[in-house]
């Protein structure tokens, strides 16, 4: 007879500013996603708490209907009605938080970019809390996001554990150690975390580079139980390699409860077997239809069709990106016998200009397209049409562009940092067994650094398809679906649940 370990089914509630697909703006959103549904499958009781933003994707909101009605969440000296919603995402049980009061923190046609960003979030937080607290869920275990959400343990020690939150523990992941939210003492008294000295103190959310400024994910990483970032690599370049973006000390005090735990993607959300959007679907014994999609992608993007590879880029436009390397890496390829696409965007006018301007510079060209904007559908077709995707990031906490890409069989050639030395093998000198290895790597921040990974691949791509195919299907075989990662999650869960 064998006899199971009890492993308890917890009660956990996700607090995130988004999730794919009704309102994302990057890998946060897929990650929150695709862990809720793992978690959900092993057999936990598993909730969403999100804001319910006017230009959400509503069409993938389903039942969406009035949940709570009387939430009001103390604000300054009073407090804001909001109410709460509740529908079915992909099966995920999502409650959404309308505010009611003339800051109209959700209606302003954008999830972020706000001069009240730091107000916005720390409401969202603490209206995420009173609706814990007012509809009696008693969570085992929040897990909640990003700077945006950094408050959401602060107010569970500070004040809800007096209220009968006590038996909540809290894990919380830094998907972008770059923003940190923010600012001045006078949230503290819309936040209703009256005493100053307290919460400015270095040893909690005072900021250590910036006197007189509080830090929301400072405050995240001090209260929590658990603080995880996106990858094992990054974990350590945060902490120990001066990446941390100056919360380096607050890293090393609190070592004992910080790790990595890299992403995976959902398989099911992902999967070119499966997917409408793609001209046809495949998989790694029909992976020559991958070509009738590199037809479709040229013919939609009007490029020439010829014999060369398509090397593609799709990311936000920032300079996290490593974009001064994209910017060079299209004109090596389509020099360099490749074609090359690239789709991305960002909130920032002067850098979406930039690349108008390269666009106008280089559109006439047959072998190059450049698509300024989000669009997750032509997302998708890139990464079944493409031969290869380029990440050549300066830093990048885990990325996901490079997984999917290999789930859709495009080869990742990418800068060894963060997540992406975690997920790819270069082909030539990794330290991983042949039939592991699945894309290409270069280490230096350089245009050599590119131009050698570049052309090293396209060399493959012409004078060896058999390896190149190896490549693919290799990169196709390895497993980055949420699997490995969902138990990380669980074992850390069950390590701070309140026993
Ligand atoms: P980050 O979180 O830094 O934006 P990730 O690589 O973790 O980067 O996640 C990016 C996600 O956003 C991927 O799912 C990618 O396909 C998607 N994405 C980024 N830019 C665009 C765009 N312009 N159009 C469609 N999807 C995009």
């Amino acid at each position: 007879v064998f006899l199971h370990e009890e492993v308890p089914s917890l009660n956990v509630v996700h607090i995130s500013p988004e999730m794919a697909p009704v309102s994302k703006v990057g890998g946060l959103a897929d990650v929150v996603y695709g862990l809720t549904q793992e978690l959900a499958i092993r057999g936990n009781n598993v909730e969403i708490i999100l804001p319910k933003y006017d230009n959400m994707r509503y069409d993938h909101i389903y039942g969406l209907c009035e949940s709570f009605h009387d939430l009001w969440v103390p604000w300054y000296d009073g407090a804001i009605h909001c109410t709460v919603y509740f529908g079915f995402v992909h099966e995920r049980k999502c409650f959404f938080i309308e505010p009611h009061s003339q800051d109209n923190f959700f209606n302003r046609g954008k999830y972020y970019g706000e001069q009240d960003d730091v107000w916005r979030f720390a409401f969202f937080s603490r209206a995420a809390m009173e609706f814990l607290l007012q509809s009696g869920k008693r969570p085992d275990i929040i897990h909640c996001h990003d700077w945006h959400t950094g408050l959401v343990p602060v107010y569970l020690w500070e004040i809800y554990e007096h209220m009968g939150l006590g038996n909540s523990r809290v894990c919380y992941t830094i998907h972008n150690f770059k923003h940190q939210g923010m600012c001045g003492g006078e949230l503290l008294e819309a936040t209703g975390l009256h005493r100053p000295e307290h919460y400015f103190d270095k040893s909690r959310l005072g900021d250590d580079h910036h006197d007189g400024a509080l830090n929301l994910m400072k405050g995240g990483i001090v209260y929590s139980n658990f603080v995880t970032t996106v990858s094992p690599t990054h974990a350590r370049e945060v902490r120990d390699m001066g990446q941390g973006f100056g919360l380096e000390s607050t890293l090393q005090t609190h070592a004992p409860k910080y790790g990595g735990v890299l992403n995976g993607i959902d398989y099911e959300a992902w999967n070119p077997q499966s997917d409408k959007h793609l001209a046809a679907q495949y998989n790694a014994d029909t992976v020559g239809k991958k070509y009738d999609n590199k037809r479709a992608l040229r013919e939609r993007l009007l490029l020439a069709d010829n014999e060369k590879p398509i090397i593609a880029h799709i990311g936000r436009l920032d300079p996290q990106k490593g974009l001064e390397l994209v910017r060079h890496a299209i004109f090596h390829c389509v020099n360099n016998g490749a074609q090359f696409v690239l789709l991305g965007s960002s909130p920032e006018p002067s850098i979406n200009a930039y690349f108008w301007h390269l666009k106008n510079e280089i559109n006439e060209n047959p072998d190059c397209h450049l698509e300024i904007g989000f669009d997750e559908d032509l997302a998708r077709l890139i990464y079944a049409g493409s031969d290869m995707m380029l990440v050549p990031s300066r830093f990048e906490p885990c990325g996901l562009t490079q997984l999917i890409s290999m789930r859709y069989g495009t080869v990742p050639v990418v800068r060894a940092v963060g997540g992406l030395a975690d997920t790819v093998f270069d082909k030539d000198y990794s330290h991983v067994e042949l039939n592991k290895r699945n894309g290409y790597v270069f280490h230096e921040d350089s245009y050599t650094g590119v131009e050698t990974a570049l052309s090293r691949a396209i060399a493959c791509y012409y004078q060896y398809p058999d390896h190149f195919r190896h490549l693919m299907l290799n990169a196709m075989k390895t497993d980055y679906s949420w699997n490995v990662p969902g138990q990380h999650y669980l074992n850390i869960y069950n390590h701070i649940r309140k026993k």
